[in-house]
């Protein structure tokens, strides 16, 4: 009676622990949904420098066009009047100027570029995940749904074969569970333990025959079984 709700019981410990793992795993893919919100992220801040570079870009273009706008006047100057060395170089600094901004433009333009691919990459990636994310989401919360009613009843069913037992006999069960890691019982194979190989001594056997046998190993302490009774 105790042995077979050891059973029992093993059994129902052994799937509780497998599903738990189970809905452990589909929990973890969940992980997705914060992955997801980081590449948002990373998109939201692509797209604000995306704009402070245009920003930028466009002060670069106003003082470009202010600089070729007094550099046009003062060649105009130049070609009417007798040439002035003051004119002649601020001419001079003028060109340099527009050298360098025209540089500037030219590399700005290409930074931008740079962070339009690199948004452009982004958004590609987030669309493709979240897209796929979408598809799946509804499935694994289903799966995690039903695996958290296969646990409860299978707790229920737990409790109810756990409410048959004797105090004792129960906690004798929920130690050598913990401390065996889920194998409270050990079949008896060619009169040895078939958890730790211990020899068993005939003691074993004479007990096992006695009305409602709880025997336990003497080398690891499981409740021991014969395969076939059980
Ligand atoms: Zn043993």
């Amino acid at each position: 009676m105790r042995l077979r709700i050891f059973t029992q019981l093993q059994m129902i410990d052994q799937q509780l622990t497998s599903l738990a793992r189970e809905r452990d795993e589909l929990l973890a893919l969940f992980a997705e949904r914060d992955e997801l919100r980081d590449l948002r992220e990373v998109r939201r801040g692509l797209a604000s420098s995306l704009r402070q570079e245009r920003a930028h870009n466009s002060d670069l273009q106003w003082d470009l066009e202010d600089v070729e706008l007094r550099l046009r006047a003062l060649e105009e100057q130049e070609r009417d009047g007798p040439s002035d060395p003051l004119v002649a170089r601020e001419l001079a600094i003028l060109r340099d100027r527009t050298a360098q901004l025209e540089e500037q433009v030219l590399r700005q333009l290409e930074r931008i570029a740079e962070v339009e691919q690199q948004l452009a990459e982004q958004e590609r990636i987030l669309e493709q995940r979240s897209a796929s994310w979408v598809e799946r989401e509804p499935q694994l919360q289903t799966q995690v749904e039903q695996l958290g009613h296969t646990l409860e009843a299978l707790q229920t069913q737990r409790q109810g074969m756990a409410s048959q037992l004797p105090r004792p006999a129960l906690e004798l069960y929920d130690d050598l569970q913990r401390r065996h890691r889920g194998t409270a019982l050990a079949p008896i194979r060619n009169r040895q333990c078939g958890a730790c190989r211990a020899r068993l001594p005939t003691a074993v056997f004479d007990l096992l025959t006695t009305d409602d046998p709880l025997v336990r190993c003497p080398r690891c302490g499981r409740v021991l079984y014969h395969p076939e009774s059980s």
